[in-house]
């Protein structure tokens, strides 16, 4: 795979160079929450802007639904981008994606300047499921720029026009942040060192279901906590209580008899909560109890892994020498609730194994619980794209630029 390295060891001086970036960032009232994304892609762009190339950025942000939405333009990344990169002004924004203020924009960069596309999903043909519409949007952005540099790792497991065929389009490379993540995520499925320890939370399980199955028989533990961990529990209170005991929490009925299975075929290598803290409502003032993980009273949900689970999972990751962490323990968004994710990304911190976070949420949780970044070996930028990997699935962005 052609790297950044291998671009800038052509002149790239004077060179148009298009970024496909992961901007995507949290926003809270029109506010950037979390602007991790927008950091780890600094790199590429630094290296590129200070070879003297003009380099013109292609991202998004959320999920437009019917075009254009001023809710969700790039402005304020472009504001926070122009920040962090010393400008003392926004990066310049083009108000479209590839049409008039998008040209002009890119026409009158000048060498070792920045410009940010709106977002792209504003034009439909981005995600579009049909190739010739995909393809179309891809041959205008390739007409902005004389090579393309793919480093948005988060969006790397989609096909989508400013990922995948605009990639074809364009002499491609992969940026400094895709490899960094691929390195990562190939030590951890190659021969990690030993023990191995995985912790699995988040929301549901059926968005993780595929990851679990692939990593069962390559972990010595897994660590299940979150809102996932209910159907698990239910999994395993039903046959011998006949009742789930879950109460009101996250349940996935119809996924019940999957974990079943995943319980039985995994040898003990599962480890689900002891103890859970419930609630009555999702609610920062709620009243929160401490109760065995199984007997979770009607009318209320388990919303965070209780205390005595803290030290046990926290036991398992003293003795790991490597860890991939994906998913809170519990709602770390409130706080009544956040102790548990606390805890065990405490645990990780201080395990010294090689460890990685992936998952949004779970770098979110990282930051806005005030740990230390550096005390975890990579946090990834890419949740569903280091899943997707991890499950040995091939990512369209990634065989693009290998092919
Ligand atoms: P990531 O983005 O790290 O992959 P997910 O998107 O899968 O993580 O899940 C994150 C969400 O899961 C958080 O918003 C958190 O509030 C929620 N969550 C965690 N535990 C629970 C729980 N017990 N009940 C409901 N939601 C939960
Ligand atoms: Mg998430």
């Amino acid at each position: 795979m052609r790297t950044l390295d291998d671009l800038l060891a052509e002149d790239v001086r004077g060179r148009r160079v298009l970024v496909r970036a992961d901007l995507n960032v949290p926003l809270e009232g029109g506010a950037i929450a979390d602007d991790g994304r927008i950091r780890a892609s600094l790199p590429t762009i630094t290296k590129l802007t200070e070879a003297g190339a003009a380099v013109v950025v292609v991202a998004h942000l959320g999920r437009p639904k019917n075009g254009p939405d001023p809710a969700l333009s790039l402005r304020p990344v472009a504001l926070r981008l122009g920040e962090l990169l010393g400008l003392g002004a926004p990066v310049a924004l083009a108000e479209d994606v590839t049409g008039r203020s998008a040209q002009a924009t890119v026409e009158g960069l000048a060498d070792g300047a920045v410009a940010l596309l709106e977002n792209v999903r504003f034009d439909p043909r981005e995600t579009s499921k049909d190739d010739a519409e995909r393809g179309a949007l891809a041959e205008e952005l390739a007409g902005l720029a004389g090579a393309f540099v793919s480093d948005g790792f988060g969006v790397v497991h989609r096909r989508q026009a400013s990922v995948y065929e605009v990639a074809k389009l364009l002499p491609s490379c992969a940026g400094d942040l895709v490899v960094a993540e691929l390195d990562v995520l190939r030590r951890l499925t190659g021969d990690p060192e030993r023990p191995y320890v995985v912790v699995l939370g988040g929301s549901k399980v059926s968005d993780k279901l595929a990851v679990i199955e692939a990593l069962l028989p390559k972990v010595d533990t897994l660590l299940v906590g979150g809102g996932m961990c209910f159907t698990f529990l239910a999994a395993l209170n039903l046959p011998e209580t006949g009742r789930h005991g879950v109460g009101g929490s996250l349940l996935e009925a119809d996924l019940v008899d999957t974990c079943r299975r995943l319980l039985d075929d995994a040898a003990g290598k599962i480890v689900l909560p002891d103890d859970v803290v419930i609630a009555q409502q999702l609610d920062e003032d709620a009243e929160a109890r401490v109760v065995p993980a199984g007997e979770i009273p009607d009318g209320w949900k388990g919303l965070d892994i209780g205390p005595a689970t803290v030290r046990g999972f926290g036991a398992e990751l003293a003795k790991a020498a490597t860890v991939f962490w994906n998913g809170p323990m519990g709602v770390f968004e409130l706080a009544p609730f956040a102790a548990g994710t606390r805890g065990v990304a405490e645990a990780i911190a201080g395990s010294g194994a090689f460890s990685v976070v992936g998952g949004g949420d779970s770098a979110a949780a990282v930051r806005q619980l005030g740990l230390d970044e550096g005390a975890f070996a990579h946090i990834s930028t890419g949740g569903g794209a280091s899943l997707e990997f991890l499950e040995g699935k091939q990512l369209p962005g990634i065989a693009v630029l290998e092919g």
